[in-house]
């Protein structure tokens, strides 16, 4: 008995020290990120003219200064989203009755700007008729949702259309959002839910992704108890799904 005890006190320790470091590490990232940033704004000014002309050499040299701080920063994001998705998989999950339908129209007017930056126009096919509340946790749902509408309009080039629907199946609602960007090569397609896994496709169009997306998202569905899948073509582009229980 006094083991058992000894062991959970132990336990109850280091995730303790874990979620210490984890805030320090975020602390910190996000320290260097405003650092960073402002220096990114003052290279900027001068790059602009804005503090008087500069010769060729110098304007050179801080080009150069230009994007290794955007490299600099872009590494910083990407930490910082690794450390996100390892707190959302292992936080406490909240389940109640929520309406998807809401929920996916919300995460679709927060895309509309990036959307139409990207010119690719978002269709939601709403079911005919009202569709039961499912079981979930609200905010890890966002983030699934976000997340795909985000690869979505990342992986679709400019013109391309993305349609989403929900539709009831037996005690469950399926969610599914199709593109027609550039698809998912066979080779990748056993590994695309790994953590860090990029297909070579995404590597091409895109060089700032992480591969954290699809694994946290996938950790968060199977916490929710439902399935998450996907088809692709490499001509017609990518449809992935999930499922989810019907509030009983
Ligand atoms: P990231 O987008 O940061 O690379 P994700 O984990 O969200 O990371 O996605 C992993 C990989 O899955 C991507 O790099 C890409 O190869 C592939 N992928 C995800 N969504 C799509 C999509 N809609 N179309 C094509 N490829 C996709």
């Amino acid at each position: 008995m006094e083991e058992i005890q000894k062991l959970k006190e132990e336990n109850e320790r280091l995730v303790k020290l874990q979620s210490a470091k984890e805030d320090l590490f975020s602390v910190s990232a996000h320290q260097v990120k405003t650092s960073l940033s402002a220096i990114k704004w003052i290279i900027k000014m001068f790059l602009n003219n804005d503090l008087g002309k500069l010769t060729a050499e110098q304007e050179n040299l801080l080009k150069k200064a230009y994007e290794d701080n955007d490299r600099a920063i872009a590494t910083i994001n990407e930490l910082l989203l690794i450390n996100r998705s390892e707190n959302i998989v292992e936080k406490k999950y909240e389940f109640s009755s929520i309406n998807i339908v809401e929920l996916v129209d919300d995460c679709i007017f927060d895309f509309s700007g990036e959307a139409h930056t990207h010119n690719i126009e978002v269709i939601f096919l709403k079911p005919g008729k009202e569709l039961p509340q499912v079981l979930a946790d609200k905010e890890k749902l966002r983030i699934v949702i976000q997340n795909l509408l985000e690869n979505a309009i990342k992986y679709s080039n400019s013109g391309g259309k993305i349609f989403l629907s929900l539709t009831e199946k037996s005690g469950s609602v399926e969610f599914s959002i199709k593109d027609t960007g550039i698809g998912i090569s066979p080779e990748g397609r056993d590994k695309i839910f790994e953590k860090f896994y990029r297909d070579s496709r995404a590597e091409k169009k895109d060089a700032n992704g992480s591969g954290i997306g699809l694994y946290t998202i996938k950790k968060i569905i199977e916490e929710h108890k439902g399935e998450i899948w996907f088809e692709s073509n490499t001509e017609a582009g990518t449809t992935f799904y999930f499922t989810l229980s019907i509030t009983k």
